[in-house]
């Protein structure tokens, strides 16, 4: 295995042995019933550098984003969100299936739903029609290519909400990312929103894990749904343990796989001008057109993985995402880009 150069998502990192060790020598306790040290210490350095009042530690960024959306929206009420929001796409339909919420997709413009289609949205309130209880904001956003959802425009977007009534929730999956290509601090985004979830198990390089940050409220009620929804972990220090250590140093070094990452993207354009967005790749993802070779995601995929490099695939897909992570690295990267123009 280890001589593969896995392309295929953030989450494939291996532990570092700092985390191994660490995972080994957790002090542990019950975490449901909430003395597992481990798990409330990180929870309580998450909810401080975030700048909020209290954190909860969940399984997945799924159930980060479910016990959010469930904590803010009753049943029936609607999500108002970007038209590629991971959690419309990719989380097997939850918010619909667990929480029985509606989503009313907005036209995204790279990670951005702007304040004014936002303001446009949200329903006046009638009893003919579901109430907004949520936007919704991703950053840095997935399917927009790990884009920025700028500053000055979550501002804005929560101006409006604040003015509306309306709560705002950021799925922050990938929070840190934001964090390393701007300089501006996660927590000033956070500030934006009143909810939030981010990820341990993407580019920080923790082997499971997420975050909720939030209200004591917020976070009281987010509680409640992680039980429900099956998320209360026992000794979850074990694994907090691990995203400790990934918070620690797993940040600083975030901008090493953005530099893979534009490394990649430069290589391809050199190859064909087409095939990728420069100005798109902000972060730790390169999306690569595949038609101007005439490939499909599932013919380059195959043929890579000849030579040792991994790639997901949809099937019909004519692009594919490239990902760079702690464990790809700048050989790799190089590696990775020759076999990428040969096979291309
Ligand atoms: C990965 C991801 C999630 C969900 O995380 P899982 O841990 O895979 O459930 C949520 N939002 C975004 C933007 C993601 O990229």
């Amino acid at each position: 295995m280890d001589d593969l150069i896995d392309l295929r998502s953030d989450t494939v990192t291996r532990p570092t042995p700092e985390m191994r060790r660490a995972m080994a020598e957790a002090e542990v306790g019950d975490d449901v019933l909430g003395d597992d040290p481990t798990v409330n210490e990180l929870q309580e350095m998450s909810a401080s550098l975030l700048g909020k009042e209290a954190a909860l530690f969940v399984p997945s960024g799924s159930m980060g984003n479910q016990v959010c959306l469930g904590a803010l929206a009753p049943p029936g009420s609607e999500v108002l969100c970007h038209d590629g929001a991971h959690f419309l796409h990719f989380e097997g339909g939850a918010a619909a299936a667990h929480l029985g919420l509606m989503m009313r997709t907005l036209p995204g413009h790279g990670a951005v739903i702007s304040h004014d289609q936002v303001r446009a949205a949200v329903r006046p309130g009638s009893e003919h029609t579901p109430r907004t209880a949520v936007v919704a904001i991703e950053n840095t956003h997935n399917s927009a290519g790990g884009s920025v959802f700028p500053l000055e425009e979550a501002r804005a977007v929560a101006e409006v909400c604040r003015e509306r009534g309306v709560p705002v929730h950021l799925d922050g999956a990938r929070l840190f990312n934001a964090q390393a290509a701007t300089g501006v601090p996660a927590r000033e985004w956070a500030a934006c929103a009143d909810s939030l979830s981010f990820c341990f198990s993407k580019g920080l390089g923790a082997p499971i894990g997420s975050m909720v940050c939030s209200t004591a409220e917020i976070v009281s009620e987010a509680h409640r749904l992680r039980k429900r929804l099956g998320g209360g972990m026992r000794q979850a220090g074990v694994i907090a343990a691990a995203a400790r250590v990934a918070l620690e140093t797993g940040v600083e070094r975030l901008v090493e796989d953005h530099a893979n990452a534009r490394r990649l993207a430069e290589g391809l354009a050199d190859l064909h001008p087409d095939c990728v967005d420069l100005a798109g790749v902000e972060t730790n993802m390169v999306y690569v057109d595949l038609q101007p070779f005439s490939k499909s995601a599932v013919e380059l995929r195959d043929l890579l993985r000849e030579h040792g490099v991994l790639t997901l695939a949809f099937p019909g897909a004519t692009s594919v995402r490239l990902v760079t992570h702690r464990d790809v690295s700048n050989e790799d990267t190089e590696r990775a880009l020759e076999v990428l123009k040969r096979v291309l």
